[in-house]
């Protein structure tokens, strides 16, 4: 018998653990590498890549001139980064000098690239040929997406991340008056309801319908038990749940549409959830997919803000 890599799946976490391309810090993001603006929130201090992949866009796209809509006044002229094949990646790690001195193993760590190891992959003779060599499972960024939306629209206390540190990053780096803060005589800060939230009573309806949603056997859990009408959230809802409600489900996809204010966008990013998992069966065309889905994600960005979006690496 013989056996053969041809690609490892994982989450994003994982996918640092298994590449040894580190997925913490300025240089996370494993495509765009060391040449990519992130920038660490003023107020929230985390790393942020809101507004750094507008560049994937195409070059005529309008979003790339819109100086309201993402980073205020700024328009996006750079091209995608040039993606480094397999022998490229492979030179690079080569040419990686050992640490002696500081606490990381190689010098320039963090600052020009983010590897923390060389994979015992790289010992494969083929594993250089591959093109993609390492994926993230959709499930968990499907989770992670729809559990954010969710939690953001229905404003659930301790869930949603418009919180007041996200409100005054906002201030710094978007253009959008509404959302900012106002402060009241002792000082607390008057934190206005977001466009894209629910109203009370819109909230209980919401969380009625789910709480009666039903499917067919064994393709689904029971929604029901996982809505809290007492204290309005959702409780135990597990990944495939998320992934059901955001990918799968018709029904649930209409549902939260309706709630948000341009539901156009929700739309738009299932409708590339479900199309590329239909080019895994139909092996469409992969460029194609690829604008779709950078469109979907800079239509996400656009919806909300930074805040609610810092945590996805999107
Ligand atoms: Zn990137």
């Amino acid at each position: 018998m013989k056996a053969m890599l041809l690609w490892t799946i994982h989450d994003f976490p994982a996918y640092g653990l298994v590449s040894c391309w580190s997925t913490h810090g300025l240089l996370a993001c494993p495509i765009c590498g060391s040449d990519i603006k992130t920038f660490h929130l003023k107020h929230g201090y985390k790393p942020c890549w809101f507004d750094c992949h507008r560049r994937f866009l195409s070059a005529t796209h309008p979003f790339r001139k819109s100086v309201k809509c993402f980073c205020k006044k700024t328009k996006v002229y750079d091209p995608p980064p040039k993606r480094l094949t397999g022998d490229q990646i492979y030179e690079q790690l080569n040419s990686l000098t050992l640490d002696t001195k500081g606490k990381n193993k190689y010098v320039g760590y963090g600052k020009q690239h983010n590897w923390t190891d060389i994979s015992c992959l790289w010992q494969l003779p083929y594993f250089r040929k591959l093109v993609l060599r390492h994926n993230i499972d959709i499930m968990h960024n499907e989770k992670n997406v729809s559990e954010a939306v969710l939690s953001l629209c229905l404003d659930i206390p301790d869930k949603t991340k418009d919180n007041v540190k996200a409100r005054l990053d906002i201030a710094e780096i978007c253009d959008r008056p509404k959302l900012h803060l106002t402060q009241k005589p002792n000082g607390t800060w008057q934190k206005s309801r977001a466009p894209y939230c629910v109203d009370k009573d819109d909230k209980l309806a919401i969380l009625k319908w789910f709480k009666q949603l039903k499917f067919p056997d064994r393709f689904a859990a029971n929604l029901s038990k996982s809505v809290n009408l007492d204290q309005q959230k959702f409780i135990g809802l597990k990944s495939h749940d998320f992934t059901l409600s955001l990918s799968a489900s018709c029904q649930f996809h209409y549902g939260v549409s309706s709630m948000i204010r341009n539901g156009r966008i929700l739309q738009n990013y299932v409708f590339s959830i479900d199309n590329y998992v239909l080019k895994k069966l139909t092996q469409l065309k992969c460029a194609n997919l690829r604008g779709r889905n950078q469109f979907c994600h800079a239509s996400l960005r656009k919806c909300f803000h930074q805040g609610s979006l810092i945590q996805w690496n999107i």
